[in-house]
């Protein structure tokens, strides 16, 4: 792999007067934000109180108040301008997204390309799913039955660092469309970007208030958050969802969760190889592996191992690493220094436990302080970190098999559920069934699943609860409320006739409605 030139200069980044939005009275600090291409300072924003935090629900949920009577096309309004105003200054963003997180551009563009296509799909598609519903009545003609979808209130966001754009406008406006406002809380190392979005959503027409952005630490300030929301959308480690949902347990309220994950990709014999490899290689270093659905395990059949793993290491060894804002790089850097340890410690670990290297393996601070090599590891062993514990780097660990049954044998032994690929020209199909995984994508890595907006997304096992994207994406922020009204005759009632001839009169009545159910 080989390092490019630095790329060209910032853009016209819209970051000076964004401190303005942030959700705070000024008592709780500063943020430092860094940039990780070279590990300078991006810009301090003030940081928010538990105080701060109240305020901003008190305000949220006035706004919410009358936002909940707007009519569903002015809200879908909103969302359309919002994407024409994306779209407007989409290199501005991608700049901001590339200095808050060092990631390449092209990694950078799936955040620009998301926000669209997700934000068009809800303005489409939104409004029939939130629609009011009739059902057959318990007594057809004489009971008049609609389902009605009431917004849950003010919906508390979280989000984490590595999709900083898009995770939290895309999971935020589900929740508005369906009535809410929103206290978001996106990750303190890259507030700028949320910030940057909830300003193009007051451009786009949203009312002030309804969606507030508070920022500060988990420890700091995702307690405030949790304890007066009426629905927590999390997106982040398994371990802080663990936290997070015992939490909103103690409140009953309910929590949506988009974890971590330990994604397989299976290349059957009977798999287009070099198709494999380049989706592969994608898959893998997308965002420098920083990506929950990026896959961490390969697993391959023996019959095609000696020929895959040539062409996916052909391709490794081609990948241009650079720190800059231009379309070159392959891969960027990593976010920080805590990740850049965690992904050195996974390697390290391997290594002094016998694992073959075979390619990249090491730091580049010659690239940047946080950059780490795309790096493919083989006979990793159970007792090493990579085998099982997620990595969230570019560390791939790859696993010859004697046949498709072993490779879903090994592709399920994990407590992960979130993300898989298999690629085969015929048995895709029949393999992917077998896989334990919310997501599975057939000669594709993980976009071919997230970007089907009109299914759902999310983890099985301890990858996640609930789903977006879908439906359920969409009516997780509402309470299902059901009308009835009944005319004419009445279904109980002690005074109408004796209990006896009730009784009968029911019998009757049920042994005919049970066909009608
Ligand atoms: P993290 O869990 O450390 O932090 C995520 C967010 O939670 C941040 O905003 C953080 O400030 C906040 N937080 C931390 N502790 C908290 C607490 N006690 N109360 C309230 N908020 C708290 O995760 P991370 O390291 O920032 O992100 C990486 C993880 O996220 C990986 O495991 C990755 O797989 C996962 N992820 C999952 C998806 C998905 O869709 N399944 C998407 C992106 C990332």
């Amino acid at each position: 792999m080989t390092a490019t030139t630095q790329a060209s200069a910032q853009s016209d980044l819209v970051i000076a007067g964004l401190d303005r939005l942030v959700a705070t009275s000024g008592s709780a600090g500063v943020s430092t934000i860094i940039k990780p291409f070279d590990g300078t300072v991006l810009g301090e924003l003030p940081k928010s109180s538990v105080a701060d935090v109240e305020a901003a629900f008190t305000r949220a949920r006035a706004a919410q108040q009358h936002w909940v009577r707007t009519p569903m096309r002015t809200r879908t309004r909103v969302l359309t301008q919002f994407t024409d105003l994306v779209l407007k200054h989409d290199s501005e963003l991608l700049d901001l997204i590339q200095l808050e997180t060092g990631k390449s551009r092209h990694s950078a563009f799936e955040e620009i390309a998301d926000i669209v296509l997700w934000t068009s799909h809800l303005a489409q598609r939104g409004p029939a799913v939130l629609a009011e519903r009739r059902h057959r009545g318990a007594l057809p003609l004489l009971t008049q039955t609609r389902e009605v979808r009431v917004p849950k209130g003010v919906v508390g966001v979280i989000t984490p660092w590595n999709y900083p754009l898009t995770l939290p406008v895309t999971d935020s406006l589900p929740a508005l469309l369906a009535g809410n406002g929103v206290v978001c809380k996106p990750d303190s190392q890259t507030p700028f970007c949320a910030l940057r979005v909830l300003d193009l959503l007051l451009q786009a027409g949203l009312p002030r208030d309804l969606l507030q952005v508070v920022v500060g630490s988990g420890r700091e300030i995702g307690s405030a958050v949790i304890n007066r929301a009426d629905y927590i959308m999390f997106t982040g480690s398994t371990a802080t969802g663990r936290t997070i949902a015992t939490q909103c347990a103690q409140r009953l309220i309910g929590f949506s969760g988009e974890l971590g994950g330990k994604n397989p990709l299976l290349v059957l014999a009977d798999a287009d190889i070099e198709r494999a490899a380049a989706g592969a290689l994608h898959a893998c270093f997308s965002n420098s592996g920083q990506l929950c659905i990026a896959t961490e395990r390969i697993y391959v059949h023996q019959a095609v191992w000696d020929e895959f793993k040539a062409a996916f290491l052909d391709r490794v060894a081609e990948m241009q690493l650079a720190a800059g804002l231009g379309w070159d790089a392959d891969m960027g850097s990593l976010i920080s220094q805590s990740q850049l340890e965690a992904v050195t410690e996974h390697v390290a670990d391997a290594r002094a436990k016998g694992v073959t290297v075979l390619a990249g393996g090491r730091p580049r601070p010659d690239l940047g302080p946080y950059f780490f090599e795309p790096t493919v590891l083989t006979d990793v062993t159970p007792g090493m970190k990579a085998y099982r514990e997620e990595t969230f780097g570019p560390v791939v660990s790859l696993y010859r098999v004697a046949s498709d049954d072993k490779a879903v044998e090994l592709a399920n032994d994990t407590d992960y559920g979130l993300n898989a690929a298999v690629w085969s020209r015929r048995n895709g199909e029949r393999v992917a069934r077998q896989l334990q995984a919310g997501t599975v994508n057939i000669n594709e890595g993980y976009a071919a699943t997230w970007g089907s907006f009109r299914a759902p997304m999310g983890g099985m096992k301890q990858s996640g609860l609930g789903r977006r994207h879908g439906a359920e994406g969409v009516l997780k922020y509402t309470e299902a409320q059901t009308i009835a009204r009944q005319r004419v005759v009445r279904i109980g009632g002690f005074e109408q006739v004796a209990n006896r001839r009730w009784a009968t009169l029911m019998s009757a009545g049920i042994r005919v409605l049970r066909h009608f159910m």
